[in-house]
C-alpha cells in the first residue's frame, strides 16, 4: 500500500486548506443570510456568494479536483484527491466552490467514461465549467431501490426515440435553479439478463413530460437551493442518442459511478468528523460544571479518545480503499469501498452525537451541528444503506471459502 501523494497533490492540498479557512468558512453566515429557501422550491435562489467564491477558486486552479482525467479534470487520482475531500468536508459550502459537489461529480465521471462526443459537448463541458448543475434519478418510491436491478421506470426505444415513464424520488440537486439535466435509469428490455435490462438516459430538466412534484424534506430541512425531488417522467420523448453508451448498459454504469463517489463521501465525512471533534474538545475544555471543566467529568476523556481513534481508523481504511481503486479498479476494491461506506458515516454520526451531547441544549439548536448530524444520518442511506454494504463485505468474505 502506498499513500504517498503526488507532487501536484502536495502543492494543491495547502492551497485548498487555506482557501477553505480564509475565504469559505468566514462566508458561511453570508451564505445563510443570502439564501432564499423555504417549502416553495420554485422561489429558491442561489446565494450570490457561491458564484463569487467559485470564480476565485477557478482563477486559482482549484477546480474539478475530483476528476482523475487530466484532459477534463485536475489529473489527481483518488489517493491524491482523498485529503482534499477531507478538507472540503469541514464546510457545507466548500465542495461546490471547487466544483467538486455530488451528484455532479459522479455524473461528470459517467460522461467522461461513457459519454459520446456530442453528449460531452452539450452536458459535460458546461458542468465542468460550473455553469450548470445536474441530478441522478435512480431511486423510485414504488420499489426497494437498494437493489439497482429493481428499478421499474421504463425507457423504451421506439424507432429513433427513447420514451421515458415512471416516478423517481430523492433526485438530489433537482431544485437548484441551475440544474439543467438528469441522468435517468430505467428498463429498456425487461426480458434481458437482470444486469442488462436497464439503461441510463440524459434528460434535459425542461424536456416536455418532466414534472417535478415536490421537494422531500430531510428532518424538516429542504437542503435548499439543492433539494431532493420527487419527479414524474410522463411520456418523455427524447432522441435515442440521449442514451448513454447504448441500451442495456445502465447497471454497469451505475456500479462504476459509485466507486469514486463513495471515497469522496467518506473522506468528506471524515473531515466533518474532525470538525465535530474540534467543537467537542473546545466545549469540553472551556465549559465548567460542578467546579470542573466538562473534560474532567465522567467519561468525557474516553469519549474524546474513542473519537480520535475511530476517525483515524476510518481515514486509514478510506485511503486503503482509494489506493485499491487506483491500482485495481472498482472490482478490485469492492470490499474496501463497501466497508468504508459503512464505517465513515457511522463514525461521523457517533462523533457528532457526542459533540451535541457535550453542548447540552445548545447542541440541538446549533446550525453547524445540525448540518453534521443530518449529513451523517442521510449518508447511512444514500448511495446504498449500511446493510447492503455489509452484505457485500460478507458475500466477498464467504466467497473465499467456496
Ligand atoms: C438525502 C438523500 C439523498 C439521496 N440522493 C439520491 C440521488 O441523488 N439519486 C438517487 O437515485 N437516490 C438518492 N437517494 C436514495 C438512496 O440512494 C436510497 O434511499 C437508498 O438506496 C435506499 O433505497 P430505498 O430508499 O428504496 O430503501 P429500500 O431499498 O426500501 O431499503 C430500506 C431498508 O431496508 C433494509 N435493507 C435493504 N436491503 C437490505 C439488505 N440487503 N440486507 C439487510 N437489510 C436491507 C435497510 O435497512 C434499508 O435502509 C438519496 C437518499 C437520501 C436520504
Amino acid at each position: 500500500m502506498d499513500f504517498e501523494h503526488s507532487e501536484r497533490a502536495q502543492a494543491v492540498i495547502p492551497l485548498v486548506k487555506r482557501f477553505v479557512e480564509e475565504r469559505i468558512v468566514p462566508n458561511h453566515q453570508t451564505y445563510r443570510d443570502q439564501l432564499v429557501g423555504g417549502p416553495d422550491w420554485t422561489q429558491w435562489k442561489v446565494p450570490p456568494i457561491v458564484e463569487e467564491l467559485k470564480a476565485q477558486a477557478k482563477a486559482l486552479g482549484l477546480w474539478n479536483l475530483f476528476l482523475p482525467d487530466s484532459e477534463h479534470g485536475a489529473g489527481l487520482d483518488n489517493r491524491d484527491y482523498a485529503p482534499i475531500a477531507e478538507i472540503t468536508g469541514r464546510s457545507f459550502l466548500a465542495p461546490e466552490v471547487f466544483n467538486c459537489n455530488a451528484p455532479d461529480t459522479g455524473n461528470a465521471e459517467v460522461l467522461v467514461q461513457y459519454g459520446s462526443e456530442a453528449q460531452k459537448e452539450r452536458w459535460l463541458k458546461p458542468l465542468l465549467a460550473g455553469e450548470i448543475r445536474s441530478g441522478f434519478a435512480m431511486t423510485e418510491p414504488a420499489v426497494a431501490s437498494s437493489d439497482a436491478t429493481n428499478m421499474q421506470a421504463t425507457c423504451e426505444v421506439e424507432g429513433d426515440e427513447v420514451v421515458l415513464n415512471g416516478t423517481k424520488w430523492w433526485t438530489s440537486g433537482a431544485g437548484d435553479p441551475r440544474c439543467a439535466f438528469f441522468i435517468f435509469m430505467g428498463v429498456t428490455d425487461p426480458n434481458a439478463n437482470r444486469h442488462r435490462r436497464h439503461s441510463m438516459v440524459l434528460v434535459p430538466r425542461d424536456a416536455p413530460g418532466v414534472k417535478i412534484l415536490r421537494m422531500l424534506p430531510v428532518w424538516g430541512h429542504y437542503d435548499e437551493p439543492h433539494g431532493h425531488a420527487e419527479i414524474l417522467f410522463d411520456n418523455v420523448r427524447l432522441p435515442v442518442d440521449h442514451i448513454i453508451a447504448g441500451p442495456g448498459r445502465g447497471f454497469e454504469i451505475a456500479q462504476g459511478r459509485l466507486g469514486p463517489g463513495r471515497i469522496h463521501h467518506c473522506m468528506r465525512a471524515i473531515g466533518a468528523a474532525e470538525r465535530a471533534l474540534e467543537r467537542l474538545c473546545e466545549r469540553a475544555l472551556h465549559r465548567i460544571a460542578f467546579g470542573k471543566p466538562l473534560v474532567n467529568l465522567g467519561g468525557n476523556r474516553d469519549i474524546i479518545a474513542n473519537a480520535r481513534m475511530a476517525i483515524d481508523q476510518a481515514r486509514l481504511l478510506t485511503l486503503k480503499a482509494a489506493w485499491a481503486l487506483d491500482t485495481k479498479g472498482v472490482f478490485g476494491a469492492l470490499t474496501d469501498i463497501s466497508a468504508i461506506k459503512v464505517i465513515a458515516p457511522n463514525v461521523l454520526q457517533q462523533v457528532v452525537d457526542a459533540t451535541i451531547q457535550i453542548h447540552g441544549g445548545e447542541g440541538v439548536a446549533d446550525p453547524e451541528l445540525t448540518w453534521l448530524m443530518v449529513m451523517a444520518r442521510a449518508l447511512r442511506l444514500a448511495d446504498g444503506p449500511d446493510e447492503v454494504h455489509r452484505g457485500m463485505v460478507a458475500r466477498l468474505e464467504l466467497k473465499k471459502y467456496r
